[in-house]
């Protein structure tokens, strides 16, 4: 169970949680012990769209805040 978070080489030998392609980022599930999970940049992406949509973040902002996080995802 990994409780630290992954460093940034090393994040990249992980397979995506959800997909299993090589992780780009990752995050802590509390439901999930707390435990650190990889994620590719397109499901890190949908990820944060699906966060912000529960959140009650207006659809206009979404698009606005996704646009600009995709970029710092993909690594652009
Ligand atoms: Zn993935």
């Amino acid at each position: 169970m990994r409780t630290k978070p992954y460093t940034e080489i090393g994040i990249k030998r992980v397979p995506c949680f959800r997909c299993g392609h090589p992780s780009f980022h990752q995050w802590q599930v509390c439901s999930l012990n707390n435990e650190y999970k990889g994620l590719c940049a397109d499901c890190d992406i949908e990820l944060n769209r699906l966060v912000l949509n529960f959140m009650g973040v207006p659809a206009k902002e979404i698009a606005c805040l996704m646009d600009e996080y995709e970029h710092f995802a993909r690594g652009l």
